[in-house]
């Protein structure tokens, strides 16, 4: 909360409470807007000082930008927390592939092809590199524009457009994909007075870089005074004791100190400050703990990018709601009417180790998976939201009984002392099968359990 409400009533018209607003004090419209449930406007007594500096403060300490568009659009920024336990951090950062113009064209298409289908599938969600940063190495225009003509007709994803020495250029590619909302970077103090207008002509995000954090306040400044503030901070960390310390300066400033010029998302390049694959990729594991909203990579594969996506998951799930899976019965192989039924929570973990189990016995099936607000089966039956009665009434409703002739039913081992409970609330039309204590004894169970349904 940037601002409390005690403070924005000092600046509301609080003579009559009119209730224009839709609320029945000026201290309970003060105290909305500050939660940020209401929105400056509604109060239509207030002067347009009052309002533009209502917004200003209101304004999140992290700036909100968005990177891409439609679906593909990455958004960073927007934070209000240091530590993720005192909340929850909100918006994962871009992680994004290099493509130098130098590279030849069998490595340029390998890198496209690769961030299109390097994706996992992981505890219900899509993990995914979501970013291309195209570099203007190469000293030829052409070469570097066709490159982005080529990125941008072949991928759907959001750019990052890198060029040191070439400003025309690195402004002619914003051209070519401005409707997808890329980010132009650098800015620096050299070019800061000549970027400006060109950055006006179309905008779209920037990125700035300094030799130091304090060099980008300056820059922040004059973007800021010229309307431009869609920004993002490079403060040219050039090691990962540096990376670490600018990371926490930025962030503390932004948030502890309320220090506008430096509210903005961050960039981190650990594609040119490691010596080889493995040190990059533990820099940009780091950039992920500490901050960083998009981390550029000059490669990765499978083995090297997994791992930073599901840290990056990990970090930016919010910690006051366990993940969770959709209640509905999933199908696993192509089950059909004479396959095992399996019921479980709908913890995002033990879906995942559930759904695996199964999956490695080759035997299809069903696993209904109960609502039980992102607990495990053991913990939301202590908490008493994993009862005979709510799974029975969740397997009556969720149209497993179209799906399958057999009335077998398969708990959790742990769970066995729901059964006879369940069975009545299921009419005592199923047979309720006490399955394996642990996911691990699926794969010694289910064959059998299988074979004996057919039989
Ligand atoms: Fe107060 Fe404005 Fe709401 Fe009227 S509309 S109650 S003046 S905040």
């Amino acid at each position: 909360m940037p601002i409390a409400g005690s403070e924005i009533v000092k600046m509301l018209p609080g003579k009559r409470p009119c209730k224009d607003c839709g609320f029945p004090t000026c201290f309970a419209f003060a105290m909305k807007l500050a939660s940020g449930g209401t929105t400056v406007d509604k109060c239509p007594y207030l002067s347009e000082e009052t309002k533009a500096k209502l917004l200003d403060l209101l304004a999140p300490p992290i700036k909100l930008v968005t990177i891409g568009s439609g679906d593909n659009a990455v958004k960073i920024g927007n934070e209000e927390v240091i530590y993720r336990h005192e909340k929850t951090f909100v918006h994962s950062p871009g992680i994004s592939l290099l493509i130098s113009d130098k590279e030849d064209k069998a490595k340029i298409e390998e890198k496209i092809k690769k961030i299109k289908e390097l994706q996992f599938p992981w505890v219900g969600v899509n993990l995914e590199a979501n970013l291309l940063a195209l570099y203007f190495e190469s000293g030829d225009r052409n070469r570097f524009l066709d490159l982005v003509k080529k990125v941008y007709d072949s991928t759907d994803l959001g750019m990052v457009l890198i060029s040191w020495e070439d400003m025309d250029t690195l402004f002619a590619a914003r051209d070519i994909c401005a409707d997808r909302h890329p980010l132009v970077y650098p800015i620096t103090k050299e070019n800061i007075d000549e970027a400006i207008p060109k950055i006006k002509e179309n905008p779209t995000p920037v990125g700035l870089h300094g030799h130091s954090v304090e060099e980008l306040i300056p820059l922040t400044t004059k973007l800021k005074d010229a309307g431009i503030e869609e920004l993002v901070l490079d403060p040219g960390s050039k090691n990962l004791l540096e990376a670490i310390r600018d990371q926490t300066f930025i962030r503390k400033a932004a948030l502890k100190q309320g220090f506008k010029p430096l509210g903005y998302p961050t960039i981190g390049f650990p594609c040119f400050m490691a010596k080889d694959g493995l040190e990059e990729m533990l820099v940009g594991s780091t950039y992920i703990n500490k901050w960083a909203s998009i981390i550029v990579f000059s490669d990765f594969n499978q083995h090297s990018l997994l791992p930073i996506l599901v840290q990056r998951l990990n970090i930016y799930t919010d910690p006051r709601f366990p993940m969770a899976v959709e209640e509905k019965y999933y199908e696993v192989g192509e089950p059909n009417e004479f396959s095992p039924v399996l019921v479980t929570s709908n913890w995002a973990l033990t879906y995942f180790l559930v759904s695996s189990a199964v999956e490695a016995t080759k035997v299809p099936a069903y696993v209904c998976v109960k609502d039980a607000e992102g607990l495990g089966v053991l913990t939301a039956w202590a908490a008493g939201k994993f009862s005979g009665d709510s799974v029975g009434t969740f397997i009556k409703k969720c149209g497993i009984e179209d799906k399958v002739k057999h009335r077998k039913l398969l708990i959790p081992g742990k769970v066995s002392r729901i059964k006879g409970e369940l069975e009545d609330a299921l009419d005592l039309k199923w047979e309720i099968i006490i399955g394996p204590r642990e996911t691990t004894g699926i794969g010694a169970f289910l064959p059998g359990f299988a074979k004996q349904l057919k039989e």
